[in-house]
């Protein structure tokens, strides 16, 4: 991982490709990387769709290694649904190919001049571009077969489907798991706009005769693997709760804990999560023939995800996440597990943002477009965007959008980004995180649930506002430094409450880099890549006014809790002060 591949994607005479050394970006990666390269080297003030934008892929630094759990992609550029600094996270197999080409990033740049799209082929060292018009606007799952047929079945693939050609703000870039399927997601903040800006359809990357990346000090390496995989197996969150029912475990929880947003953000239970909680959906998955544990690339030892298949045992979608499940289902009162996971399927196979997507819908229902508990209208609502009518082009725009174009006061977003699935009335840690996050609203940037709900890493009450801010801060330094490893984020449960499995994830690092880092190190890496981040919103012309909550939470009260969301501005303003 010693290298950049750079493609302008805008040079005279077709896309060029060039590589160089880290040089000054060594070091870094993950999220430390897109965020420093998209800091350094995108104009803040430029327009995200435009050919002054970068789009940036970065394995973390321990991706491609045998350090378990090490696979997440980050994916940077300026968002063009926040307009602020973005790295979407996403699972799948690129991550490890990607440094395992011994590429520390890929950096798309420019914009083609005349309206093509195409692959970008690489394999052993060599990238190749090719327009491809027949691969217009093929969705997901068709345009991975169809690259499959041309490059064989020994690939990763990265790409954009409909949304992302039509650059809407909810548009993804889908990554294949395991079985080739496209159904991991940079999901958040439009990246998948900026690839369709750059006119490119999908990254395929070969996987023959790849080689693991080696440790500096092996037995070292060995034995922080082997302490930290305990770590996270023996870890009632990581171990036993988020194999066996995925991360929608939550939904009952959250429900208990009167913190889930049902309703569009009107109610904290949903009286029908029975029906769709973690637990029935496992058991659905496991009687249908499907799996209720499964990792999303390989080397994952916590496993949370899986797959859903119908009543004929058919593969469906994989297992949907939590946030899926509320964003389809009690965010817009719908019930059925089946109907949620044919919208997480079509979600993927269009190439949209399923958080994006429920709060839209949701905020659809409100206006009125279509009823609150309509599954079929929901279906179609989501097909319109993949279909590009004028509706679904609004629509797959997001939230702040849709509730522009009819007039909705109730529309969950901070800097133009939908809410997941905690209400920050109810759980004020996430609220803060959400206000004040560099990424508009983004439960993985500082996921206080762990604490607030889940009592991980200690206790602070969700409903009071006393020690919310130190414990967002916390959270959003920490996960800026995971953010930069490769490793998933679900590793925080065990690492918060462990300190043996935080200081083997710290020995991971160092044994493979030969380095002596320590926890201090750690935490300035986080404070960092957030400073980086910070920097070049306020050069975006970002400040304190937009680290906030729209009004509504603070006036409207959140039953049953009869609560508003109580942290004071200038305590918000004080979250990065360390
Ligand atoms: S824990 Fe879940 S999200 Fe994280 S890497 Fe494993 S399968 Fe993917």
């Amino acid at each position: 991982m010693d290298k950049i591949l750079r493609i302008d994607m805008g040079a005279a005479g077709g896309p060029k490709v060039s590589e160089e050394p880290v040089g000054a970006y060594a070091g870094l990666g993950g999220r430390a990387m897109t965020s420093t390269i998209v800091s350094k080297e995108v104009p803040p003030l430029c327009h995200a769709l435009g050919a002054e934008n970068k789009l940036v892929f970065a394995p973390g630094l321990l991706s491609g290694s045998a350090a378990v759990i090490s696979g997440r992609l980050s994916v940077g550029c300026k968002s063009p649904l926040t307009g602020t600094i973005k790295e979407a996270n996403s699972g799948g197999q690129a991550a490890i190919a990607i440094a395992r080409h011994g590429y520390a990033a890929i950096v798309l740049e420019g914009k083609p001049v005349k309206d093509e799209l195409y692959v970008i082929h690489i394999k052993k060292g060599e990238v190749t571009i090719k327009p491809d018009k027949s691969l217009k606007l093929l969705p997901n799952y068709d345009l991975v077969d169809k690259l499959k047929a041309t490059y064989g079945d020994k690939i990763v693939c990265m790409s954009i489907g409909p949304a992302g050609e039509m650059k809407l703000g909810a548009a993804t870039i889908a990554v294949t798991d395991m079985e080739m399927r496209p159904s991991r997601h940079a999901g958040r903040g439009g990246v998948g706009a900026v690839m369709g800006a750059k006119g490119v359809k999908a990254i395929v990357l070969d996987t023959t005769d790849l080689k693991m990346r080696q440790p500096k000090d092996p037995d070292k390496f060995r034995a922080a693997n082997k302490k930290f995989t305990e770590g996270l197996k023996s870890h009632p969150v990581t171990g036993q709760a988020l194999p066996a029912f995925g991360t929608n475990v939550l939904t009952n929880i959250l429900c208990e804990a009167g913190g889930y947003p049902t309703r569009n953000f009107s109610h904290g239970v949903y009286a029908d999560a029975a029906k769709i909680s973690g637990e029935t959906i496992a058991d659905i998955e496991t009687k249908r023939g499907g799996l209720a544990t499964h990792g999303c690339h390989t080397g994952c030892v916590i496993q949370c995800s899986g797959t859903y298949v119908d009543k004929n045992g058919k593969f469906v979608s994989k297992q949907p996440e939590y946030e899926t499940v509320w964003a389809h289902g009690g965010n817009c009162c719908i019930s059925d597990p089946d109907v949620i996971a044919q919208l997480d399927f079509l979600d993927d196979n269009y190439g949209v943002d399923t958080i994006e997507m429920g709060a839209t819908i949701g905020v659809a229902m409100e206006a009125g477009i279509i009823e609150f508990g309509d599954a079929q209208g929901a279906i179609r609502l989501v097909n319109e965007v993949g279909k590009g009518t004028p509706l679904g082009r609004i629509l797959g725009s997001g939230a702040e959008v849709t509730g522009r174009a009819f007039g909705v006061e109730r529309v969950p977003v901070v800097k133009g980004q939908a809410m997941p699935a905690y209400d920050p009335r109810a759980v004020q840690g996430i609220g803060v995180t959400y206000a004040t996050s560099p990424m508009g609203a983004d439960h993985t940037a500082g996921y206080a649930i762990a604490t607030n709900i889940l009592k991980v890493g200690g206790f602070v009450d969700p409903l009071k506002p006393e020690g919310q801010i130190e414990l967002s801060r916390n959270l959003q330094i920490a996960t800026a430094a995971v953010d930069s490893t490769g490793m998933c984020l679900f590793i925080a449960f065990a690492v918060l409450d462990q300190p043996e499995t935080f200081q083997a994830l710290i020995d991971l690092l160092n044994a493979f880099y030969g380095l002596s880092l320590t926890a201090d190190d750690v935490a300035a890496l986080g404070k960092q890549v957030l400073s980086v981040e910070r920097d070049f919103n306020a050069r975006a012309g970002f400040t304190a006014k937009q680290d906030r909550l729209p009004r509504y939470f603070l006036t409207e009260k959140f039953m049953p809790h009869n609560v508003v969301f109580d942290v004071k501005d200038e305590d918000l303003d004080r979250v990065f002060n360390w």
